[in-house]
């Protein structure tokens, strides 16, 4: 059987990665309009969406400098807000919606938070933590999720470098 989407296995070195579902691609959507929002405020855009039984319950726009707060990252800021909505800090059921692979620190929130499902676009080579996570052997943390990889992941990522494009032409305008 195929793997689905590559990238990389979470917690277990047997993981797989999970095949994408018919919906996620809408959902992916709706934490790329996250993402937007963050990149017109002059953030990274990044954004994420918490949902369960096919309701938002939380969104996320990547604010660390409007902030001033180095843990505002979209997935920490939707969690915080799905939390609160479900007035549990346990998401069982939860699908977090993250346009690009997440960091450590949010990977460690989602544990936290018992979230079922994650789902990125694009892949982070630099601060993705799948591998710092497998390095860590957390194949033995009491809780696991599954995770789906790469979806919608040309856009996630066209967006992070159309940013970053813009923010050189500022800094060397030619
Ligand atoms: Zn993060």
């Amino acid at each position: 059987m195929d793997d689905g989407p590559s990238g990389p296995s979470f917690f277990l070195a047997r993981a797989r990665l999970r095949p994408v579902r018919s919906d996620d691609h809408a959902w992916m959507g709706a934490a790329l309009r996250q993402a937007r929002a963050a990149g017109r405020k002059g953030e990274v855009p990044i954004g994420a969406i918490v949902v369960v039984s096919g309701r938002v319950i939380g969104r996320g726009a990547n604010r660390p400098v409007g902030a001033c707060d180095p843990t505002a990252h979209a997935e920490v800021t939707a969690l915080r807000r799905a939390a609160r909505t479900s007035r549990n800090y346990r998401l069982g059921g939860a699908t977090l919606y993250v346009t690009l692979e997440p960091c450590l620190m949010c990977l460690g929130a989602m544990v936290h938070a018992r979230i079922h499902r994650l789902v990125y676009g694009a892949r982070d080579p630099k601060i993705g933590a799948t591998r710092l996570l497998r390095q860590a052997r957390a194949a033995r943390l009491n809780h696991r999720f599954d995770v789906t990889g790469e979806v919608r992941a040309g856009e996630c990522a066209s967006l992070l470098r159309e940013f970053f494009r813009k923010k050189r032409r500022v800094r060397n305008p030619s």
